[in-house]
């Protein structure tokens, strides 16, 4: 759902707050610290350090075959899963979304096409087009279909569709299956009288309580499809069609994903100024008001009266999401000068730096105040980490309270959760590894392709 187009600006707040600041990030005093000292006290200038992160997309590793994932879910699962692709031999899908890289439908997407063609269904992937004000207006749709305020106007609507129209003119729908993602693309159901296929509306966000005017515009729409596809029982509308829950996934062998060597997390943390001796608090998210950022740095701030440690903020912008440079400047003003608070910018092919961020952290935040799923929060319980967030989305189909994190409704209860897992180490190792468990059975790569799989096989009457 989202893309960044900055070049890896490392934003340490020390650095915005201090005008003498080098510009290397070194940070500023630590005059606003009221924790206690570091167990190692290592200079605070000497710890930020020039990131060497790219500033253009790294080559693509290749995607991992099926094969490679027998360690991770065992060889029978496997078998089952090609056996039961063998029908769809020769099949082709198309899946549509409105963007290649960043946010949790493009990582998916990027990871199911070599999966699915590896079965034998062709699978083409197609990426819709649109200028500044079409993203702005499916921007201010998505914040409206979580439920936010919005007045739709005729000109929102016929921007939305002269933008969809263009693209469905330069699309072929030739496949068996076509599968859009989202509201963005929602409108190329136009197309369907001219072609045979079945189509599908796999929708990741929360439309539990959207705002009727936007949902009376997408409504006729979504009713033309033959199904529709939900991330949770509690996100659907009532629809005339048939529809299906599909648990978002992550891949374990994703750059995002996979174990990394111990050498290089620290690398990591070193390039960003991450102070591993101490604990480290982190949220990924893209600097969007719904993720809560600013939510966050206050918890960290109230929790830091009690407990010693550092908030890492990392994030990108998005080429969808005007409003993130907005919401980073607030952020940086609501860190102050605190030189423990590190806020990163990252383009959008940091998988790896991402990867090691969490990996480092000794708590995960997700304060999300709507979601859609939250894969971030996936992330973070595959890799065994004590996990706080809010009791959003698909937040609490994860987070099992007490169980396999904990679930927060406001920045109070975030901060208590910082505070109480910081000094409980035992109950936040177990909280992490349930989390791994949870995920292993139901939020993984393989879950995903088979439930495509078998919603192929529904659809095209070869179950
Ligand atoms: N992500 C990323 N770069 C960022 C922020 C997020 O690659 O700067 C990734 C994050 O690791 C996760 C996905 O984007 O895999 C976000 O998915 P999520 O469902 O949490 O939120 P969305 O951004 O789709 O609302």
């Amino acid at each position: 759902m989202s893309e960044t187009q900055n070049s890896g600006n490392i934003s340490s707040v020390a650095e915005t707050a201090s005008p003498s600041a080098e510009h290397n990030g070194v940070g500023g005093s630590s005059t606003v610290s009221v924790g206690p000292e570091p167990a190692t006290a290592v200079p605070k200038r000497e710890r930020r350090k020039q990131p060497r992160i790219s500033d253009t997309p790294p080559m693509a590793p290749p995607p991992p075959r099926l094969d490679d994932y027998e360690p991770i879910i065992g060889k029978p699962e496997l078998d089952e899963l090609r056996f039961l692709a063998t029908v769809l031999k020769g099949k082709s899908v198309k899946m549509v979304n409105s963007t290649a890289v960043g946010g949790g439908v493009a990582e998916m997407l990027n990871r199911l096409v070599p999966l699915m063609a590896e079965l034998d269904v062709t699978t083409h992937w197609d990426v819709i087009t649109g200028g500044n004000d079409f993203f702005e207006i499916t921007k201010a749709f998505h914040n409206a279909l979580h439920g936010g305020s919005y007045e739709l106007s005729r000109q929102a609507q016929e921007a939305f569709l002269a933008t969809n129209e263009q693209n469905r003119q330069r699309m072929a729908f030739e496949e068996d299956v076509i599968v859009i993602h989202d509201p963005q693309p929602a409108a190329l159901v136009s197309s369907k009288k001219d072609h045979p296929g079945k189509w599908v509306w796999r929708c990741h966000i929360d439309l539990s309580n959207p705002n009727p005017g936007v949902w009376g515009f997408l409504r006729p729409m979504i009713d033309q499809y033959d199904a529709a596809i939900f991330s949770s029982p509690k996100f659907a509308r009532q629809l005339a069609i048939p529809q299906y829950l599909f648990y978002p996934c992550i891949d374990p062998l994703s750059e995002k994903n996979k174990e990394l060597d111990e050498s290089y997390i620290q690398k990591v943390c070193d390039d960003f100024g991450v102070d591993r001796s101490r604990p480290i608090v982190t949220q990924i998210s893209r600097f969007d008001r719904l993720k809560d950022p600013v939510g966050v740095v206050q918890a960290y701030k109230m929790a830091r009266n009690y407990v010693d440690c550092q908030l890492v903020l990392a994030g990108g912008g998005a080429s969808d999401d005007p409003e993130g440079a907005v919401v980073l400047k607030e952020v940086q003003e609501a860190a102050g000068d605190d030189p423990d608070i590190i806020l990163l910018e990252l383009p959008p092919w940091s998988a790896l730096e991402i990867n090691a961020l969490q990996r480092a952290s000794t708590l995960i935040v997700q304060k999300s105040l709507k979601e859609g799923f939250g894969l971030t929060v996936t992330e973070a319980l595959w890799k065994s980490k004590p996990t706080i967030a809010g009791a959003v989305g698909g937040i609490p189909t994860q987070v099992i309270h007490k169980l396999t994190g904990v679930l927060v409704h406001s920045v109070e209860g975030c901060a208590y959760q910082i505070r109480y897992l910081l000094t409980h180490p035992e109950f936040a190792k177990q909280l992490g590894k349930n989390g791994h468990e949870h995920v292993k059975e139901n939020l993984l790569m393989t879950t995903n392709v088979r439930r495509w799989v078998l919603l192929f096989r529904i659809l095209l009457g070869l179950a």
